[in-house]
């Protein structure tokens, strides 16, 4: 079928949106009829550092409606409201131990351009093949999705708003409530909040975290974080996180999460854990060192990266709709929407952090 996707053509060209051919779903996939997308950096990774083959049709954030599934679908049928998920195999031993996130195959099925069984569904008009992005390429009118990649979700919610539950949200929110797990009483410290430190926040606040301390270089942010549930703020650029928190904790924190991948601030994160304390890296970062004995052995803290947030998307994201209809996940008010035409405005207004979750529309 013809469909308009948004599409990466060559490294680090703005995103043109093109008339492309779709094929029909196989037997393990579904047709989704995209009506709204969340940007997300790793977007901005795929258009910029060749993480997929080009020519790419980006988007991991899309929300839609089911048109059609192949005969083997049981999950989902035509006329549910489904948001995209990241693309696992469902086979593997991380998979079958309720870790997707962790696939062995992970970087394969969503990095790799090509559907599960090798081949791509997305064409040129001129019949060359396009990749696909994180198993949806969301950005597109219309997406053939593995059944792994589609979460049912109640269809009283606004479908628009919920594709960022697919990747941003879950991400953050997940790390909190499926990895850590904070005991009650226990305090975190969240560098950076945008959208991945907001949700993990919001997420510490619905379990009851006793000091819930935001860091930011931007005061509006520190502001939204603490109408959101910060229990502290701090501006880094005029008072040194260390400091503040260990006049805070003396002996330091439990958790703490970086969401910006800057080695400095990584840092910052493992020193003001307590001993034994936990810091979960969740930004894109190069290399960063440490003195293992001094900075982590030697006081048994743990630094761990997280995927995802740990989530099983078919269980998390309905959990967080829920949550969200309860007004206790109240991402909504970190969104703005763009029409599909503006996308490449929308992803400049993530860039320079002016919007935190841009929506793009894709059919309305
Ligand atoms: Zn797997
Ligand atoms: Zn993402």
């Amino acid at each position: 079928m013809k469909i308009a996707t948004a599409v990466a053509q060559q490294q680090g060209t703005k995103l043109t949106v093109e008339s492309a051919e779709l094929d029909e779903p196989k037997a393990n996939e579904v047709l989704v009829e995209i009506k709204a997308s969340g940007i997300c950096h790793t977007d901005a990774a795929g258009r910029d550092f060749a993480t997929t083959p080009y020519p790419v049709a980006l988007g991991h954030e899309g929300a839609g409606i089911v048109k059609e599934v192949g005969s083997s679908v049981t999950t989902v049928k035509p006329g549910d409201h489904v948001v995209l998920s990241f693309s696992y195999c469902g086979h593997c031993e991380n998979c079958l131990t309720g870790h997707p996130a962790n696939c062995i195959h992970l970087n394969e099925l969503n990095f790799g351009g090509h559907n599960f069984d090798g081949t791509h569904r997305i064409h040129s008009e001129d019949g060359k093949n396009i990749s696909t992005f994180f198993g949806q390429s969301s950005f597109s009118t219309y997406s053939v999705v593995d059944e792994h990649g589609v979460t049912k979700v109640p269809s009283d919610v606004d479908i628009n708003l919920l594709g960022p539950l697919g990747c941003g949200f879950q991400t953050g929110a997940g790390t909190v409530l499926n990895y850590l797990k904070p005991e009650f009483g226990s305090s975190i410290a969240i560098f950076g909040t945008g959208a991945v430190g907001l949700s993990a926040m919001m997420a510490a606040k619905i379990i009851g975290m006793d000091h819930i301390i935001a860091i930011d270089i931007h005061d509006n942010r520190l502001e939204l974080a603490k109408k959101l549930g910060a229990t502290e703020t701090i501006n880094s650029q005029k008072h040194n996180p260390e400091e503040v928190i260990k006049t805070l904790l003396q002996a330091g924190i439990e958790y703490s999460i970086d969401t910006t991948g800057v080695p400095a601030v990584i840092k910052q994160a493992v020193h003001v854990l307590k001993p034994s304390g936990t810091c979960a890296l969740l930004g894109m970062a190069g290399d960063v060192t440490f003195n293992i004995q001094e900075e982590v052995m030697g006081e048994s803290k743990r630094v761990v990266g997280v995927i995802e947030g740990d989530a099983i998307p078919q269980l998390f994201i309905p959990k967080l709709v829920n949550y969200y209809k309860k007004g206790l996940f109240p991402f909504d008010r970190l969104v703005k929407y763009y029409k599909f035409a503006d996308i490449n405005q929308a992803f400049e207004d993530s860039a320079d952090g002016s919007v935190i979750k841009p929506i793009v529309k894709i059919s309305n």
